[in-house]
């Protein structure tokens, strides 16, 4: 696409954020992966009927068949803006497992109501004592006629108490080696024996869950791929979920938001934060390792362009995808002081009658930074990215 086109689609974008993205949305955008259901449907369905919710899928599935630079004006100009996030559960994880390995039915039922956003997902991998060391889950499902009978516990799953399905990996060979004997299963949550418990954060918040199955029947075509080769379709979902981990364009929305509060904040020296030359670096920073970030994603999403999905790199760029947002979460915190200290969960969630006790960038702010911790342990945490690069990418 030439420049004169790029501009033209860049301001279609921005005509389609200021028609949709309404204020209260950018406000519930602000829970992250605590947005209610319908306020993250409604953002979904205008993003759909856009035709613009799959920006990474094949056409012919439903995807919009952009050049990678369309693909970043959009999903900067939308974080920039500050819209809500696009459940990553069933667009970036189950879907491309579904068009790439699962069989017709699976694609007739379950890809549409991804795209639509009619359907929630959840990610039913880790159990207790099987995180980093995945593939010793426990969780089994055993043939009975066409049914699978799961049993066993999986845990952190976010926004299960929100979802319709979950994608679980399940034990179906006790006797294999551990990653030979692991299935891929989509079980409906609404199945008889299965039961979520809320587990809530250092956020204050409840966006994670322990998912029990008591005897779950899950029907065998519900199975994704073969028998016992669940760990290949578990490793290629893991990849794409790394590479949106980074999130990129909500780290610049953060600098930018930073770079703001500076101008609002005062040093403690009779001028604003913008003039303290201590915190300003420390931004600065930031902010160039942000733009070499920009420059390994836009490798990355080449890569996924050329073989269908993201290599080895997804590790690097979670790695340091995350330390950015952290230490941008913890400058934030710095800003704002002390206001940040109140940590009223009614307010953050924007439910509290009584005024915040500060400005309003304040009132979130060390919540998002607890939270924040998280980003360097899910999707696999940082130091089995660093074994991952060490072994595939350096062959150490
Ligand atoms: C907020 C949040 C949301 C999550 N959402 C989901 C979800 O929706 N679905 C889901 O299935 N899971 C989810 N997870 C789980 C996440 O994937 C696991 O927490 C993660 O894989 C780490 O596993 P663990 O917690 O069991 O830690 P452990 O594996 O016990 O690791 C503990 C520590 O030891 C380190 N460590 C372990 N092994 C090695 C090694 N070989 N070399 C070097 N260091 C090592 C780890 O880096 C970590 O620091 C979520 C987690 C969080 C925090």
């Amino acid at each position: 696409m030439s420049n004169p086109d790029l501009a033209d689609f860049e301001k279609q974008v921005q005509g389609f954020i200021a028609e949709h993205l309404t204020p209260d949305l950018t406000k519930a955008a602000a829970l992250g992966f605590g947005i209610s259901r319908a306020d993250g449907e409604r953002w979904h369905k205008a993003v759909f009927n856009q035709g613009w919710i799959a920006p990474d899928w094949p056409v012919e599935h439903g995807g919009t068949g952009w050049t990678m630079r369309q693909k970043q004006i959009y999903s900067n100009a939308a974080a920039l803006a500050g819209a809500p996030m696009i459940m990553p559960f069933g667009i970036d994880m189950v879907g491309p497992v579904l068009y790439s390995f699962g069989s017709d039915a699976q694609k007739a039922e379950h890809l549409p109501k991804i795209l639509d956003g009619s359907v929630w997902w959840c990610q039913g991998y880790s159990e207790p004592g099987s995180g980093s060391d995945l593939a010793s889950l426990k969780t089994s499902a055993v043939r009975d006629g066409d049914d699978y009978v799961v049993n066993g516990q999986k845990i952190w799953t976010t926004n299960a108490h929100k979802a319709d399905w979950i994608f679980a990996l399940v034990r179906t060979d006790a006797d294999a080696k551990p990653q030979r004997g692991i299935s891929f299963l989509l079980i409906d949550m609404k199945s008889p024996g299965v039961e979520v418990k809320p587990i809530v954060s250092i956020d204050g918040m409840h966006h994670l869950n322990q998912v029990f199955f008591s005897d779950v029947r899950v029907p065998v075509a519900n199975r994704i791929g073969e028998e016992n080769l669940g760990w290949t379709y578990a490793k290629f979902l893991l990849a794409n979920e790394r590479a949106g981990i980074a999130n990129v364009a909500h780290s610049e929305r953060l600098v930018k938001a930073l770079q703001e509060i500076t101008r609002a904040e005062k040093d403690g020296y009779g001028g604003t934060l913008s003039e303290s030359n201590s915190f300003m670096t420390d931004l600065a920073n930031t902010d160039v390792q942000l733009q070499a970030l920009k420059a390994l994603e836009a490798r990355v999403v080449a890569s996924v362009e050329e073989t269908g999905a993201p290599g080895d790199e997804a590790s690097m760029l979670k790695i340091v995808g995350t330390q950015v947002q952290q230490t941008l979460e913890s400058l934030r915190v710095e800003a704002v002081g002390n206001y940040s200290l109140p940590f009223e969960t009614d307010l953050i969630r924007g439910e509290s009658n009584l005024p915040a006790p500060g400005p309003d960038y304040a009132v979130s702010a060390v919540s998002d930074m607890n939270f924040g911790r998280a980003s360097s342990i899910y999707g696999g945490s940082n130091e089995i990215q660093r074994n991952v690069i060490a072994k595939a990418v350096l062959g150490l």
